[in-house]
């Protein structure tokens, strides 16, 4: 029997991980936000604002923006620590407790009795929320500040705002980099939107729940029961022993990756389905997913892992 990827009950909902509004430096009032991800077709968002004492930590309510067809998660951008070229973290806490205690973070500087990055994301992580290490390629940070956030459920691997504004918003290295040290890591793809320059509607997060809620969407998150995409729609994933097969909307790629150089694809047009042998992934203990459609728009699945 093949292993199927979105075996969870449910249908998939839209929604953006990393937002900002004018609670942080974000242009928009929350409702605005609100307003233009559910007009946008957007099932869902989380408004993460910078989590410093310049903002007064703010953990936004966005729970009056909900409605039958749209809701919101608490979330945060959290900021403490160093990273080791001295600048500090960018955590997304997706599902924070409105009274999440804050790290001592005045400003966007670290100091030297701040709380570390990893021990603010295991804190977030203890009280419920989903952890993301954010913007990897924009924060500049090396691979083995990204393996301290042990508390972290995904890297985010699209950013965006960083794509658009300044050509460092792409972190697959990264992520690859922690899955063949056997890191058990999810992926996500996200705004970051501040609506100051195009930096919304670009990257997104498929989740698969058995309601729009916001209880339903955080723990189908943390159970990885979701895709990444910039356009296309990843429908099913089969993994067999030796072959994977993927349905989706018309592509013209569809890629397999594994551990080390270990890739498997196959070109074709307005392909929906895709049948690709593992040979050439050797015995990579994860595999994931790539599909490119005709304007070159990606979606990514998150890693499965298939051996030790
Ligand atoms: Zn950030
Ligand atoms: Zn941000």
């Amino acid at each position: 029997m093949p292993t199927s990827f979105y075996t969870a009950p449910g249908k998939f909902y839209r929604g953006n991980l990393h937002t900002h509004s004018d609670r942080s430096d974000g242009v928009l009032d929350p409702q605005e936000v609100c307003q233009r991800y559910h007009a946008e077709g957007y099932d869902f968002i989380s408004l993460t604002d910078h989590f410093v004492g310049l903002y007064d930590y703010p953990i936004t309510d966005t729970s009056n923006y909900r409605d039958n067809g749209f809701t919101t998660i608490l979330g945060a951008e959290m900021h403490t620590g160093a990273m080791s070229n001295g600048l500090i973290w960018h955590l997304l806490a997706i599902g924070l407790p409105a009274d999440f205690t804050p790290p001592d973070a005045p400003n966007f500087v670290s100091h030297d009795s701040s709380e570390t990055g990893a021990s603010v994301a295991q804190r977030a992580r203890d009280a419920g929320a989903f952890v993301a290490i954010a913007h990897p390629h924009w924060s500049r940070m090396t691979e083995a500040d990204a393996h301290s956030i042990t508390a972290a459920h995904a890297v985010e691997i699209y950013n965006h705002g960083c794509a658009v504004d300044n050509d460092r918003g792409e972190s697959l290295m990264v992520l690859d980099h922690l899955l063949d040290q056997g890191n058990h890591l999810n992926l996500i793809a996200t705004d970051d939107a501040h609506f100051n320059t195009p930096d919304h509607f670009g990257g997104w997060v498929m989740v698969k729940a058995t309601e729009n809620s916001p209880e339903a969407l955080l723990a189908a998150l943390k159970a990885g029961e979701f895709y990444s995409s910039l356009g296309p729609q990843i429908d099913d994933i089969r993994v067999g022993d030796d072959y994977v097969e993927v349905d989706c909307s018309a592509c013209v790629t569809i890629i397999v990756q594994g551990r080390g150089t270990g890739t498997a694809t196959v070109h074709g047009a307005s392909m929906t389905t895709g049948h690709l042998s593992r040979e050439r992934l050797g015995s990579s203990p994860w595999l994931r997913v790539t599909v490119i459609d005709r304007a070159g728009k990606r979606a990514w699945s998150n890693p499965v892992w298939v051996g030790d």
